[in-house]
């Protein structure tokens, strides 16, 4: 038996039209897996679909935006129609703001653990109980060094990292009982559209590599193999833990 194999496993990864979701997406394909590819931007979408399709990989889109209770619900249901399950659910959309602590606007504040923590939540709520009719499955939160680090002027970002970390656990003591494995992936510095400005600033780009044992950025690919042993037969005894993939960042002062 191949542990990592994920043929015939369906995955619904959450803001997966580019970055760090369409390479995890490309990668648990290759493994076997059908892809559901989510964001809310369809075009983006039906592109990425294209990268799957050259290379014959299993996959489809379900556009819905992952604040919004109904879209999620009738994307859920339309899916399990058409698929008869979900085995992976991968809670990966998220975006970020940056402003002083003082001037965060409010409405930016809740826009970003809108969508990075409560996203988890409401996604999660809809797919569970269709997982558990189902005898289990597997949730993978896409955490962050901000769940465990500060950064000035991304202080929602990191409240909403910390609290998907804990929402990992709380996930974990509630559903790990109906054999769903629910664990994180927390990325270092990756370079996606999110990271782009960072990485073309030459002063930041200089302090991440300093600042990184690996001495580099990571590249989106690099998380594949943590998602396919997470997503697959592997990790069937690993619950509520947070994988931090980083380059070492982590393990330095
Ligand atoms: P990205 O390229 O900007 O991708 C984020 C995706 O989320 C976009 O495709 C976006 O698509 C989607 N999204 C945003 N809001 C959404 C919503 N309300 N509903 C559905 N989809 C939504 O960024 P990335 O770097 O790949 O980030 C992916 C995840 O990794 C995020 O959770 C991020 O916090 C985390 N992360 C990234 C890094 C890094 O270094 N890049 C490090 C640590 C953690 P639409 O705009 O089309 O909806």
């Amino acid at each position: 038996m191949n542990l990592f194999d994920l043929n015939g496993k369906v995955v619904l990864i959450t803001g997966s039209g580019g970055g760090i979701g369409l390479e995890i997406g490309l990668g648990l394909a290759k493994s076997g897996a059908h892809v559901l590819l989510n964001g809310r931007n369809k075009e983006k979408l039906e592109s990425a679909l294209q990268k799957f399709e050259t290379q014959a990989l299993q996959a489809s889109i379900q556009p819905f935006d992952v604040t919004k209770p109904e879209e999620i619900s009738k994307a859920v249901e339309s899916i399990i129609d058409q698929y008869g399950k979900i085995d992976v659910l991968i809670n990966n959309a998220g975006i970020q703001r940056r402003h002083p602590l003082t001037e965060f606007p409010d409405a930016e504040w809740d826009e970003v653990l809108n969508i990075n923590l409560k996203g988890a939540f409401l996604v999660a709520k809809k797919t569970v109980p269709f997982m558990i009719k189902n005898g289990g499955g597997k949730i993978i939160n896409i955490c962050s060094l901000q769940s465990e680090l500060g950064r000035p002027t991304i202080a929602p970002y990191a409240a909403a990292k910390g609290g998907l970390k804990m929402l990992t656990r709380a996930m974990t003591v509630e559903w790990a009982s109906h054999n769903i494995q629910v664990n994180a992936i927390g990325p270092g510095y990756f370079i996606t559209e999110m990271t782009r400005k960072l990485a073309d600033d030459p002063e930041f780009d200089q302090w991440i590599k300093s600042r990184t044992p690996a001495n580099r950025w990571g590249m989106p690919e690099e998380l594949v193999g943590t998602a396919v042993y997470l997503a697959s037969a592997a990790s069937d005894y690993v619950n509520g833990q947070i994988i931090y993939v980083d380059g070492g960042i982590l393990a330095s002062m």
